[in-house]
């Protein structure tokens, strides 16, 4: 087809949505392809498990969907890591520390609210809906998504594959709007159908139909709430899907 193919996969670094469970770590995704490491949301418990992965020096940029704690409270983390404790030892030339800075990309307002990202840990930069950023092998395109503050949903495409990411959304936004062709749709849904309504988040049916009118290769729900039962996400978005789902779990890696 003419279309050099190159390893691409996302791996689930966390997927609770809100809080964590025990044991458990919220929304982060590590995406790889080629060379190019890109890490997608980093809420809390992600960064422990990033580094199963991939060195803390390694990252190409990483991606904030929205201000909500749950998204992106490890970013703290790893600015101490990269500004201090991954630099040169003590005597070494000044120069010879500098450390290239990571690119976030985050919508407006994210970095205000940090505590160690408003210095220069990163290369920070404001993407909003409509933005389009180029990371390595990555080709980036942001859609705002239907949730309480400006949040994005990112399409990522890498060698003709497309991985589409809803972030946090409620029901006036679809998948859809990322565009066709998509490979693997990880979605969220919150909860299941009786809770549709009280969140400005999907519910596992919600997540299944908007994925299959979006014509979703294979659906990846994710975001449950702890208190809400795993197979009953699945059932439901599979039934809706018409398809079989795949449930997030911490450590699965999907290649597309
Ligand atoms: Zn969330
Ligand atoms: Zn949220």
């Amino acid at each position: 087809m003419g279309v050099t193919l190159g390893a691409f996969s996302v791996t689930v670094l966390g997927c609770d949505g809100g809080y964590q469970a025990p044991g458990g770590a919220c929304s982060g995704y590590l995406v790889r392809a080629g060379s190019t490491r890109l890490l997608l949301d980093s809420g809390p418990g992600t960064l422990a498990n990033l580094q199963r992965y991939v060195g803390l020096d390694e990252l190409d940029a990483v991606v904030l969907s929205h201000d909500h704690p749950d998204h992106w409270s490890d970013i703290e983390g790893l600015a101490v890591a990269r500004q201090y404790a991954l630099s040169a030892p003590a005597g070494a030339p000044a120069d010879s520390t500098a450390r290239e800075r990571v690119r976030v990309l985050a919508p407006k307002g994210l970095r205000e609210i940090t505590y160690h990202c408003r210095g220069d840990a990163f290369d920070w930069r404001e993407v909003t809906d409509g933005s389009k950023a180029t990371v390595g092998a990555l080709e980036l395109r942001f859609s705002r998504t239907d949730h309480g503050p400006e949040t994005l949903g990112v399409r990522v495409s890498a060698f003709g594959r497309v991985l589409a990411y809803s972030a946090d959304t409620g029901p006036k936004w679809s998948l859809g709007r990322l565009g066709g062709g998509i490979d693997v749709g990880l979605c969220e849904a919150t909860f299941t159908s009786a809770h549709e309504g009280s969140a400005r988040h999907l519910s596992a049916r919600q997540a299944g139909t908007q994925a299959r009118d979006a014509a979703v290769r294979r659906l990846v729900v994710t975001h449950r709430w702890p208190t809400v039962a795993q197979d009953e996400i699945v059932s439901e978005a599979a039934e809706a899907f018409g398809d079989s789902v795949i449930p997030a779990s911490q450590g699965l890696t999907i290649d597309l």
